[in-house]
């Protein structure tokens, strides 16, 4: 067997799982492709320690803390395939060959689709944005927007006028109830009903959202909920089940990241419907932890 265990996927929660299995002298090879979710950021906030580094500065350190470990291997490419059950896995990669491994921790993150509206996606990361958590202190409390994708949106606009005056951009895809127009009152937020048609500004900030009727309103930032699907097709070729979450479908895991598949383990934003670095970090210990101690106790029970 080559390997203890493959991750795959070599961000917050893949190198996190890596760690801990690095730390008990296990075997591990991490695959990555060198693109997490929030490489369009510019900094990144909330993940304990690094507030305010740019992504690929902590992915650096995170990735040099683990390649002190000399159990570890890393390389950047793509796991295009993966079959077999516990204990005996297979990995195909992009390059041609193939590793084997007892466990797999799956880590690949998710894809996400925006709506389709001239200029957003290029302003994705700096002015169009997704979590006020991450990115909406650096707005400065200007004026900010909802662009409405489904009911989702609600919730956004009841959150967002601590960080700026809000306007709630409906699209003609949420009509908020009496109740909820009652609660967005409350908060202070502006309701448009006439659909945004464009941005405006010079790239990658905003200035204002263009209506369909000429108008404009001026904004700093526009939020949106992408919608996401897994970021590849491994989980669904080794039988992994998956739920579905309020931007889309992600992996079933348990509560020690166990997916449905033995000897199986996923964390991160491909296995939870709560997008942050902390927490796919968070995932990745257990994960981790988890399929080092499957190791081991099936090792001393078969011996037993
Ligand atoms: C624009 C933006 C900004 C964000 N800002 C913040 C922030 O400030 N703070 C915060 O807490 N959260 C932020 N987030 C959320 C954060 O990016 C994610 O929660 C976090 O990256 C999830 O980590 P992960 O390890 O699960 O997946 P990812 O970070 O997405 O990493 C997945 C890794 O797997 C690799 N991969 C994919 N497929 C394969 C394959 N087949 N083989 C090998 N490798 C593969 C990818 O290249 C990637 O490196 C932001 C998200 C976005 C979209």
């Amino acid at each position: 067997m080559d390997y203890d265990v493959v991750v795959i996927g070599g961000s917050f929660a893949g190198l996190s799982a890596a760690m801990q299995l690095a730390r008990a002298r296990r075997r591990v090879l991490v695959l990555d492709t060198d693109a997490p979710r929030n490489r369009y950021a510019a900094t990144s906030h909330g993940f304990p320690g690094q507030d305010g580094r740019r992504p690929a500065e902590i992915n650096a350190t995170l990735r040099a803390d683990l390649l002190a470990y000399p159990t570890v291997t890393f390389r950047t490419e793509a796991a295009v395939a993966a079959e077999g059950r516990d204990g005996e896995f297979r990995v195909s990669l992009a390059a041609g060959d193939e590793v084997a491994a007892r466990r797999l921790v799956l880590a690949y993150g998710v894809r996400d689709t925006l709506p389709d509206l001239p200029g957003l996606a290029e302003r994705w990361g700096v002015s169009v944005l997704h979590c006020p958590y991450c990115h909406g202190y650096e707005l400065g409390q200007r004026p900010l927007g909802v662009l409405a994708r489904s009911e989702a949106a609600f919730h956004q606009a009841m959150l967002l006028p601590d960080w700026g005056a809000t306007t709630l951009l409906t699209q003609a895809a949420f009509t908020p109830t009496s109740d909820e127009l009652r609660l967005l009152g409350l908060r202070g937020v502006t309701i448009e009903t006439t659909p945004v048609t464009g941005l405006i500004g010079t790239s990658p900030n905003l200035e204002a959202v263009q209506l369909a009727d000429g108008r404009t309103i001026p904004l700093a930032g526009l939020f949106v909920a992408p919608l996401t699907a897994p970021a590849g097709d491994l989980a669904r070729q080794l039988g992994c089940r998956t739920k579905e979450g309020p931007t889309g479908p992600y992996v079933e895991v348990d509560a020690m990241q166990a997916t449905t598949v033995a000897g199986v383990f996923a964390a991160g934003d491909l296995a939870s419907p709560m997008p942050n670095a902390t927490l796919a970090s968070a995932a990745g210990v257990l994960a981790g932890g988890a399929a080092h101690r499957s190791l081991v106790f099936d090792a001393a029970l078969a011996a037993a």
